[in-house]
């Protein structure tokens, strides 16, 4: 007969545990610890503590930093996640020595980071200079969409706003006479009444407060765009996923290790935020001891999303070597002819196409130009600045175009009174969007601008996919800024501890 030994789970046992023996070197923990120990300047979190005369001890800065920069590494951003993990995970236990900070602390930790987050990014950023991680050569610009902590529900003009608090005014109205008779009916169904009351009075209420002396919010264009009531500074932003309510999140990378010089969250489009984004990597690398003129003569790349006149210009004045091409030079590229995405649809279109200005000709005696008609078109206004270029604009007299039997080929719309002509001004000055074109067009140009690919969206792939950080769980610029400028600050981490042959 068989015979085993007895299992007895109605036991205690007492277990030695030596928490630094759980950081075991050559691991990320054990890297974060040390960082955090020997280079991060922890001083700059004393302000926030008011507590030498009164009141309990706090949690050393130095453990939520670490337990918190752990957790983003491992993907773990809920505070109440974290908190979990630093009763179960015996790393996280070792990493909090053991205090397992509740999760109201780690989140207003985090919330109230603003101040200290740069400081942070700085002394991890000389670290990575120590370790000769920069390259210094080459950099990309690149940003994601995220969502915010808020429903696209709470989205709209201030009138459209208004509107919706009226309807859920009504809304309640209804309810709260609907409850009235419901005396007779069972409790559960009063108690579900009662639910539903208190929640349109808390989506009134929460209207009410919102629309208290608001003024509309304006687009880049001044055009009124619209607000959010939960996340005002949160914008609805179109992605190839669809439209979202949430913050575009940039990083400027350098080439070498893929090391993040700049991280920060916007409400705005990409081709806005170059400017910000450089002159935010311009303050970190000056923090770190390098020259105001850091940029000037190196390559930047950025995808077609940053061709703006604007950028351009930007980068004209700072001296950087862009490479940020049109969206149609896939479409200039030999090289990817075959590809039906990229055929040229106005080759394709040629012979369906209206008649273009080459098929007009310039009277100089008189001028005007002529239409294949032979009717003439006269300048009716001159250099006129449409985004890019300069151009002067013809048209035709409506009674010719009546009674042409061109019409159908010369006028895009078959309704159209008469034909306009926009023919382009040599101002004499260097268009930048076609000196970029050239540039992005030549065998060099096309070999510098490949490389963008490999540097910069292996970076937000680690952030989105690889760390989960596939929506913001804060409200505000400020929060989302931190949590943004905590997922760089991990992945810098993680070149340390790759590439970092000291820790
Ligand atoms: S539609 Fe007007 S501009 Fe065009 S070819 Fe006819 S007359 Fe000329």
């Amino acid at each position: 007969m068989a015979k085993y030994k007895p299992s007895n789970e109605n036991q205690m046992v007492m277990l030695p545990i030596s928490l630094q023996d759980q950081l075991v070197p050559g691991t990320l923990e054990h890297t974060i610890n040390r960082l955090v120990d020997e280079n991060i300047d922890l001083s700059v979190f004393d302000e926030r503590y008011k507590n030498d005369l009164t009141g309990a001890a706090a949690i050393h800065p130095k453990i939520l930093l670490k337990v918190i920069l752990l957790a983003y590494a491992k993907g773990m951003i809920s505070s109440r996640q974290i908190e979990r993990a630093c009763h179960e995970n015996i790393i996280f236990i070792a990493l909090s020595y053991g205090y397992a900070p509740d999760h109201s602390t780690i989140a207003s930790f985090i919330s109230s980071m603003q101040s200290e987050i740069s400081s942070i990014f700085s002394d991890i950023l000389v670290v990575c200079e120590e370790l000769k991680l920069l390259g210094g050569t080459h950099f990309s610009l690149d940003g994601v969409k995220l969502s915010a902590n808020v429903s696209k529900e709470w989205s709209g003009t201030i009138d459209e706003l208004k509107h919706k608090r009226d309807k859920l005014q009504e809304k309640l109205q209804r309810v709260i006479a609907e409850h009235a008779q419901a005396d007779k009916h069972p409790q559960v169904e009063i108690e579900r009444q009662q639910k539903r009351e208190r929640r349109f009075q808390l989506q009134v209420e929460r209207l009410n407060e919102f629309l208290k002396d608001r003024e509309p919010k304006l687009g880049s264009e001044g055009k009124e765009i619209q607000s959010n009531a939960v996340d005002n500074e949160s914008a609805k932003m179109t992605t190839s996923h669809g439209v979202l309510q949430g913050y575009n999140a940039q990083a400027l990378v350098d080439s070498k290790h893929q090391v993040i010089l700049a991280a920060e969250a916007f409400a705005s489009q990409d081709h806005e935020n170059l400017k910000p984004m450089l002159d935010s990597a311009k303050k970190n690398l000056v923090s770190i001891g390098k020259t105001p003129d850091y940029f000037e003569g190196k390559e930047l790349t950025a995808d077609s999303n940053y061709h703006s006149l604007n950028s351009l210009k930007v980068c004209k004045d700072e001296k950087v070597d862009a490479y940020i091409p049109d969206i149609q030079f896939r479409q200039r590229d030999p090289r990817f002819a075959d590809q039906e995405r990229f055929k040229d649809k106005k080759k394709a279109d040629a012979k369906s196409s209206p008649f273009s200005a080459a098929d007009f000709s310039y009277d100089e005696s008189k001028r005007v130009y002529r239409c294949p008609n032979g009717k003439e078109l006269k300048c009716y206004a001159r250099n006129q600045v449409n985004r890019h270029r300069t151009y002067d604009l013809y048209h035709a007299r409506a009674e010719d175009c009546a009674a042409c039997p061109l019409r159908s080929r010369c006028l895009s719309k078959s309704d159209a009174s008469r034909r306009y002509l926009s023919i382009q001004v040599d101002t004499g000055q260097p268009n930048l969007i076609d000196l970029m074109k050239a540039k992005i067009d030549s065998e060099q140009g096309k070999k510098i601008y490949a490389r963008r690919l490999a540097i910069v969206e292996p970076v937000f792939a680690n952030i989105c996919v690889h760390k989960h950080m596939d929506r913001f769980t804060l409200r505000s610029k400020r929060k989302v800024d931190v949590q943004w400028g905590l997922f760089a600050l991990v992945h810098n981490i993680g070149k340390i501890h790759i590439f970092g042959a000291l820790i």
